[in-house]
């Protein structure tokens, strides 16, 4: 690990190991704005947060240019406070949030990208949609009618495990179903999966997109 290295440091060696068609979300959830603020000047601009009050106090003290991903679950009734500034939504798993995020980006004349979440995990999660469920949201006419949503990618995390194999079946499973939907989703750009732990083994399974925190940021301190 490389954790008594600096914020900058530690970009640099990920950027490194990372192609050049991925992209970094630097994940600074829990982290102080001082922390982005070094990762911004590293030259770092996407960030991922998981709760929506974090991400809009850290949206208005940071730069504007700053893109924003809520990469938690979010609940429909939230979704308002980050419509103005919120660049994608990772873990978009059902129609009513879809049209809620609609809603709201219309009052804000704007478009916000979603990922639709997926269910990769062996162990039982309570948050994203199966293969058929996905497929269904993809086609159903009513999505196609949201004119301020865009669904750009789907988004995946792997179990929780130290079996190389399992994490691996479990990417080619979201890979497979994103090369699937693609030819007739042309929308659908980026495939969301990888973390501090995995990313190397998400990259060799078609990922474009890695959300990496602690590799960056050290480790996370929940007990405050
Ligand atoms: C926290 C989090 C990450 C980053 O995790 P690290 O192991 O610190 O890299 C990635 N994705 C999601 C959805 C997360 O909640």
């Amino acid at each position: 690990m490389h954790l008594m290295n600096s914020i900058e440091e530690n970009l640099r060696h990920i950027y490194k190991t990372i192609p050049e068609d991925v992209t970094l979300v630097a994940v600074s959830k829990t982290k102080p704005v001082s922390d982005l603020l070094e990762a911004y000047k590293a030259g770092q601009r996407i960030f991922g947060e998981n709760k929506i009050q974090e991400m809009t106090q850290k949206w208005e003290e940071l730069p504007k240019d700053i893109s924003w991903h809520m990469i938690g679950h979010v609940q429909t009734n939230k979704v308002k406070y980050m419509a103005s500034y919120v660049d994608t939504i990772h873990a978009v798993d059902s129609l009513k949030l879809l049209k809620e995020i609609n809603k709201q980006a219309i009052k804000n004349t704007r478009t916000i990208n979603c990922f639709l979440q997926i269910k990769i995990a062996e162990e039982e999660s309570k948050f994203g949609l199966n293969d058929a469920e996905a497929i269904d949201l993809l086609n159903s006419e009513e999505v196609k009618l949201l004119t301020n949503i865009k669904i750009t990618g789907l988004m995946g995390m792997a179990s929780f495990t130290n079996n190389t194999e399992q994490i691996k079946n479990e990417f080619k499973k979201i890979q497979s179903l994103f090369e699937k939907l693609k030819t007739d989703h042309p929308t659908l750009k980026t495939l969301s999966t990888g973390m501090s732990g995995d990313y190397i083994l998400a990259i060799e399974s078609g990922s474009t997109m890695v959300r990496i925190g602690s590799s960056i940021f050290g480790a996370r301190n929940y007990s405050h």
